[in-house]
């Protein structure tokens, strides 16, 4: 699943190599993106800018037309130089738009529009979004008091909602609070402002520095990592690691699926008690 840092790359290389380009090609699955560029056309028109905001991908084009694009679980945005091979074959492609120079290719996209500045700004989801983790300046006591919010909620599923802060997918979530020494299943509640505030920070740092990590700039996939550690094989601490030693204290990683999608949770049972009484 892509998260938040994913997101924000795939923007930034395609701002980096297709702002400011006339955009000579364009094309779509969706019947209701082909209907609104029939009837006012994107090929001609500037890429202004490609940008993230959560999990969606906003390219503006001149003329006051905004793509939205949401990856949910298989998403991805590719950029190719024109005339290259695509990594992906034909068919998973679901949006189209080519410069002269670039290609960026949306696979298997679930969730696309075109709408204007204005719509943009009044869009719901758009609009509910909570402080995106990747954002500057972040709005840390908002997203503190988003959190507070959740009376009764796990922690875990806390991370996950996008209203609360935007960013996090499942790998983070599990990645993010074995960093800050908290157990996935802890309600907000029985949790400190203190502990709430380190998940933050671990959560900003983690994506900020996946972000920088890409030495990939031609085709984004998912090479996440958290430890440290150049060895790929060993680039998380707890993620897909159920049954496995912790690579901090030794003790079995254990994991749990909930939730109606079944996402797995992963956690060291030592280094991140269940009990932790909260600080008077
Ligand atoms: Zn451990």
């Amino acid at each position: 699943m892509p998260e938040g840092d994913t997101i924000f790359r795939a923007a930034k290389t395609l701002h980096t190599y297709m702002a400011g380009h006339l955009v000579t090609r364009f094309e779509s699955v969706f019947p209701a993106l082909n209907r609104v560029a029939d009837d006012r056309p994107i090929v001609g028109r500037t890429i202004q800018t490609v940008s993230a905001r959560g999990k969606h991908l906003l390219m503006t084009f001149s003329g006051d037309l905004v793509l939205r694009t949401h990856m949910r679980m298989n998403g991805s945005w590719h950029i190719y130089p024109a005339g290259a091979r695509w990594h992906r074959p034909a068919r998973d492609m679901r949006v189209l738009v080519c410069t002269a120079d670039a290609c960026g290719v949306g696979f298997n996209i679930p969730v696309a529009e075109l709408l204007t500045a204005r719509q943009l700004d009044r869009h719901q989801v758009l609009q509910s979004l909570g402080p995106d983790l990747l954002g500057e300046p972040f709005d840390r006591d908002e997203a503190l008091r988003r959190m507070r919010d959740q009376s009764g909620v796990p922690i875990a599923e806390v991370l996950l909602d996008q209203r609360v802060m935007a960013g996090i997918g499942n790998v983070f979530k599990s990645e993010v609070l074995f960093l800050a020494g908290v157990h996935p299943f802890a309600p907000v509640d029985s949790l400190a402002d203190t502990d709430l505030l380190r998940i933050l920070d671990a959560a900003r740092e983690q994506l900020a520095a996946n972000v920088m990590d890409s030495s990939r700039m031609l085709t984004l996939s998912i090479g996440r990592r958290t430890t440290r550690s150049l060895n790929p094989a060993e680039n998380l601490w707890v993620y897909s690691r159920g049954g496995r030693p912790c690579r901090r204290c030794g003790a079995r990683i254990l994991s749990k699926k909930t939730g109606l999608a079944a996402r797995p949770t992963y956690w060291c049972p030592t280094c991140q008690p269940a009990l932790r009484p909260r600080p008077i």
